[in-house]
């Protein structure tokens, strides 16, 4: 039998902890601001790319089971392709916490096929060069309904995260379309600006970059919820994300770095050894100018924006900014166990920091 509810007197204390562990027997008090209460845990919000990140999250998930996550998605690799809109780096996290992803590419759907790709090559449709399975292709197709129907982004995400259950909160960085675009060094190339996502995939980053660019951002503003989940955090990371085009674009949302000035953020770098893990990073960071060094990125985000920066082994000797806390340790994601005790790292860096009263 279930035991009755405990009565609750008419004028009872209030409680101001989160509402998922309000006491029986207490009234819902204003939320105080900051760590949410002991049981819940801490609130960490990530600023997140696609596969550096969703791999990044599932050891998140596992160090801090009991946290309350927020992923702030980077919207600029967003591209229009076939009439459908596509997110890669949202679908990257939501699959890859949702247990749809192709684990061994990083990216796209489990058990793909791709039929509707060879449909469309016999009708000879462009562009060839952009990889879209029958299942992932599902996605792009609900996802197109419903913006076309009038909803934003976020409640799209919201939508289509229902089914996946990432057990994180997905919120895209901006409802407003943002798309990073590439300005080619090439001047005999046939357009002079590409989308980047022809530049990445296509041209496999081999003509260099002129210029590295949000389209749109400037008059784009965060999305709701983003600002919210950067004010209330406890913590905010940048996980081993590319510094240009995925944390970088998040960053160039109007009014998102200001909000992170008087957090404590900590970072995962992406470069490991003076070279990109995976990927072509380092085409991206000389494209703006920076070195493709653990130390270089981090003076690249910069001291008020850092607070402690997580390297490498090979990277503990460099010189980083000062005002910056650094650790080393291995940071290559090669499993589950290796990522979470390189989240869990994070975590304590950003413990010691608040003890330190760093930030
Ligand atoms: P995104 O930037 O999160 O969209 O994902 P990408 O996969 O495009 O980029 C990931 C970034 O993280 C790249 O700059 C990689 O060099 C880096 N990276 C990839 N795998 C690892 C890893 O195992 N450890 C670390 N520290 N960085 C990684
Ligand atoms: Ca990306």
């Amino acid at each position: 039998m279930v035991p009755p509810l405990p009565e609750m007197p008419e004028k009872s204390p209030e409680y101001s902890g989160c509402p998922g562990c309000r006491p029986p027997g207490l009234r819902p008090g204003p939320r105080v601001a900051g760590r949410c209460c002991d049981n819940r845990g801490m609130r960490i919000t990530v600023l997140a790319g696609g596969v550096g990140a969703a791999r990044f999250l599932r050891g998140l998930k596992a160090a801090a089971p009991d946290d309350e996550v927020t992923v702030i998605g980077n919207t600029g690799d967003d591209i229009t392709l076939f009439g459908l809109r596509i997110c890669p780096d949202l679908d990257t996290v939501m699959y890859t916490l949702g247990g749809g992803i192709n684990a061994e590419q990083g990216w796209g759907r489990a058990d793909e096929t791709f039929r509707i790709r060879e449909e469309l090559a016999a009708y000879g449709a462009s562009p060839d060069w952009f990889t879209l399975g029958d299942r992932d292709f599902a996605t792009h197709i609900l996802r197109s309904q419903l913006l076309a129907a009038g909803e934003p982004l976020s409640a799209v995400t919201e939508e289509l995260c229902r089914r996946w259950q990432p057990g994180v909160r997905l919120i895209p960085m901006s409802d407003d379309r943002i798309e990073t675009h590439v300005t080619l060094k090439d001047q005999e190339a046939e357009r002079h600006v590409v989308h980047f996502q022809e530049w990445w995939v296509r041209l496999h980053a081999q003509t260099p970059a002129a210029e590295i660019f949000a389209q749109g951002a400037s008059d784009a503003r965060p999305a709701p919820g983003v600002l919210e989940a950067i004010d209330s955090a406890d913590v905010v990371l940048f996980p081993p994300s590319n510094p240009v085009v995925s944390v970088g674009t998040i960053l160039s949302v109007p009014g998102i770095r200001a909000a992170l000035t008087d957090k404590r953020v900590v970072g995962v770098s992406p470069i490991i050894g003076g070279a990109p893990v995976r990927g072509m990073a380092d085409a991206c960071l000389t494209a703006i100018g920076v070195e493709t060094t653990a130390a270089a990125v981090a003076a690249h985000y910069g001291a008020d924006l850092l607070d402690g920066w997580l390297v490498d082994d090979q990277d503990k000797a460099d010189t980083y900014p000062a005002g910056v806390e650094v650790r080393a340790m291995p940071l290559l994601m090669r499993d589950l166990p290796s990522t979470t005790a390189i989240a869990q790292a994070a975590l304590d860096l950003a413990g010691a920091l608040e003890t330190r009263g760093l930030a």
